[in-house]
């Protein structure tokens, strides 16, 4: 079970960072770590920090983009030391601890952790379920990205201690590759009916994340969904594409005056 819990580094700078992440992880019972682009990497320092979690680090996966390392989770949780994330859908590290351990029997669930200097960019926290920001001191709240990583892997580990108290979840969710492609689609749908401009997608689209990701689709719904996208593709095919296939076309005007808001 704990072995399909992943733990996500995003584009370490420090190697230290990443042993000391691959002990952390271990002494709570936790063995998968991604590395999305790290800077270096995993070397002698990493190795020393991560002691006797020297296979955590060996059979660490390297990929090139946070959407590779979470194409196959149903959940997706990233973590972030600053407000701003308030916007999307918040959990504590307990209640992230408890909504992990319920929903790894489904499917790979990931917790993302971001560079040490900034953080995770706006576009990766999109690609998130939740966000997740451990309520540290206001007038210092960022804490080493290692020690955010043993925080964390400890709510998993009393979560997990605990799981017969936690029931596991009914709901069939998508896994990430498949909402993925439904906001690709949902972003060609918009553009072939100039709801919104190849140039300009953006904010519309944002926002749409946002919706989508309050409201959790379940595997089926976001089936009616694509079928709905489907069935206007077919009718802007039959119709011809309005205006001027969307290349030039404003962005719906009400939906920029809604998104500037
Ligand atoms: N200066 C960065 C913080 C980087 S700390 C910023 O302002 O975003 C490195 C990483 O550790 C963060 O991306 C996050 O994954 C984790 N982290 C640090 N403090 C945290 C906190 N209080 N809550 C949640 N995650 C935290």
């Amino acid at each position: 079970m704990l072995e399909n819990i992943r733990i996500i580094l995003v584009n370490t700078s420090h190697t230290g960072n990443i042993g000391s992440t691959a002990r952390a992880m271990k002494t709570m019972g936790l063995s998968s770590l991604y590395l999305v682009n790290p800077v270096n990497e995993p070397d002698g320092q990493a190795s020393a920090l991560a002691a006797g979690a020297g296979d955590v680090l060996a059979n660490a996966k390297i990929v090139d983009t946070l959407e590779e390392a979470v194409k196959d989770c149903g959940l997706v949780v990233g973590t972030s030391a600053r407000s701003r994330t308030h916007s999307w859908p918040m959990l504590g590290p307990r209640d992230c601890g408890e909504k992990l351990v319920q929903e790894v029997e489904k499917y790979p669930v990931a917790l993302v952790f971001g560079r040490e200097n900034s953080g995770l960019t706006n576009e990766e926290l999109q690609q998130c379920h939740f966000h997740m920001c451990i309520p540290a001191n206001p007038e210092y709240s960022s804490l080493n990205l290692a020690a955010a990583v043993q925080t964390l892997c400890y709510e998993i580990r009393m979560a997990y201690l605990n799981r017969e108290i936690y029931p596991s979840v009914e709901e069939e969710y998508p896994l990430n590759e498949d909402l993925e492609r439904f906001y690709t689609h949902l972003e060609t749908t918009l553009e072939s009916t100039s709801f919104i401009r190849r140039s300009h997608p953006g904010v519309v689209m944002t926002k749409l994340r946002r919706l989508f990701n309050r409201a959790r689709p379940e595997s089926q719904e976001l089936n009616i969904l694509r079928g709905i996208l489907a069935s206007i593709d077919k009718s802007v095919k039959s119709t011809g594409p309005s205006q001027s296939d969307g290349v030039d076309a404003p962005m719906n005007e009400d939906a920029l005056k809604e998104s500037q808001e």
